[in-house]
């Protein structure tokens, strides 16, 4: 840190990563600019506090290297292809993310990072195992996209055992010295692949979570190409590759045997070659991919040492958070589930699989996906389709191409009121036993600000609707 003294940093990007950022460099004595690239309200109001702190910020221009840069701290969103980051590559100038700051500050007696990436799932199972450490006795808090900020759980005045920490791909990316106790990818599908460039750049950054680990890689059985990320990674001498299943486990796996969650990776009882760790019925909710979830969390809790009367505990106390698989009512006998958290085809697969018979809820921004191989697996559980959206022609070709027997409703919308629609022609479609899932499979800025007000809108639209029937 004492390296950041009299340093001229560039901080690319306001907002939740910039600000905080910003303020931390400053309090280091590095000379810090913030650059960027709108000049809305929001904008104008952060830059004032900065400024009145004594922070240099260019509004408008997120482009322009400015001169003299030794540094640049990014907001993890920022694209690898910008100007900025060119001009940076041609004069030698690293560039750090979030990550990567809040890596380099730790103290020299921090905790050890166990953390999780992959395309879907990675929420959930942080807070799995922040409640599995909790159940422990450790100290922990679950950081990164959720909860505590990273560079909190760093730098503030509490003291941690071990941090359970959510890794997006992008702040992977920009997280170069990163090193975890233990990481977990739990799957691999293509999701921001406009952002990355392509699926093998993409699956390149999650691997950046395995490099280095001291004691466990974690991979997904199912899912080969986590294995190979493993397999790629230049990690600590005697660090495992452990997998999970959803079926009986191999040696150096964690699965599921006869409804029990088994470890037969970190087994105490050398005389044993399983230990049982909980039920099936003890992760909430019992979806599949959620067990899978379980095992990830129960396989990272294990390498740090953790007790198998923890897991099942620490399992037990976990709920979901909101919008990911949400029962929100049942109107004329019909259940209105919110998973507005399924924000890509892989998310929405997973959702889709958990029921038998559905109107499905779905569009909004594709984001470089295809929806082929998703319609072609869930077709036969489809009642109807309503298609909401900018990208929504992208989904109704593909029903026309695997489901053409489907009804579908293309409500040609995309104001935020679209949604009481949607579900008022869901409710047509229905019949009894029918679920209606809202499992968009695409980003929802086109229509709302985030995923939460687009559930939201959902469960209010289901409300009204239980209100008229
Ligand atoms: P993330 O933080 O990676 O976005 P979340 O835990 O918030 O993941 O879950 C997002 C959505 O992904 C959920 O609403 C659910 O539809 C789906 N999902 C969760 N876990 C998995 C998984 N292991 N495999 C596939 N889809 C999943």
């Amino acid at each position: 840190s004492s390296e950041l003294k009299g340093k001229h940093v560039t901080v690319a990007g306001l907002g939740v990563s910039g600000v905080p950022a910003a303020k931390v460099l400053h309090g280091l004595g590095a000379h810090v600019t913030v650059v960027n690239d709108g000049a809305d309200e929001r904008a104008r109001a952060q830059a004032a506090e900065l400024e009145a702190l004594g922070v240099t910020v260019r509004l408008g221009d997120g482009e322009t290297l400015p001169e003299g840069t030794e540094l640049i701290v990014t907001a993890p969103g920022w694209k690898p292809d910008k100007p900025l980051f060119t001009a940076a590559a041609e004069a030698g100038v690293p560039v750090w993310g979030d990550v990567e700051l809040a890596w380099r500050l730790r103290g020299p007696d921090a905790a050890p990072w166990l953390a999780v990436t992959g395309t879907n799932g990675k929420t959930t199972t942080v807070q799995m195992l922040a409640s599995i450490l909790r159940a422990a006795g450790l100290r922990t808090a679950a950081v990164g996209n959720i909860g505590v900020s990273l560079l909190d759980a760093v730098l503030g005045e509490e003291p941690y055992d071990v941090l359970a920490v959510e890794l997006s791909s992008y702040q992977l990316h920009w997280a170069p010295s990163l090193r975890a106790h233990s990481a977990a990818v739990l799957n691999l599908a293509p999701d921001h692949l406009d952002w990355h460039g392509s699926m093998e750049a993409y699956a390149a950054d999650k691997g950046r979570v395995y490099e280095g680990n001291r004691v466990a890689c974690v991979y997904n059985a199912a899912d080969k190409a986590t294995e190979d990320l493993v397999r790629a990674a230049d990690v600590e001498e005697g660090c495992r590759a452990v997998g999970f299943t959803l079926g009986t486990p191999a040696p150096s796996q964690l699965g599921v045997v006869d409804g029990i969650l088994v470890d037969r990776a970190f087994v105490e009882d050398r005389h044993r070659n399983a230990q049982e760790l909980a039920e099936v019925g003890d992760v909430n909710p019992p979806a599949p991919h959620n067990i899978a979830n379980a095992l990830a969390a129960a396989a990272l809790a294990r390498a740090y040492g953790v007790p198998a009367q923890a897991v099942r505990d620490g399992l037990r106390a976990f709920t979901p958070d909101a919008h990911r698989i949400a029962h929100v009512a049942e109107v004329d006998g019909v259940a209105y589930v919110d998973d507005s958290k399924a924000t890509n085809t892989h998310a929405a697969e997973a959702s889709l699989a958990a029921y038998d018979s559905i109107v499905w809820i779905a569009g909004g921004l594709a984001k470089g996906a295809t929806f082929d191989e998703l319609v072609a697996k869930s077709a036969k559980r489809l009642r109807g389709a309503v298609l909401i959206g900018a990208d929504r022609a992208l989904i109704r070709e593909a029903l026309a191409r695997h489901a053409p027997e489907v009804p579908v409703v293309d409500l040609d919308r995309t104001d935020t009121g679209a949604m009481l629609a949607a579900v008022r022609e869901a409710w047509r479609l229905a019949v009894t036993g029918d679920t209606v899932l809202l499992a968009p499979a695409c980003a929802s800025m086109d229509m709302f600000a985030n995923y939460n007000k687009r559930g939201d809108a959902f469960a209010e639209a289901v409300r009204e609707l239980g209100a008229g029937a």
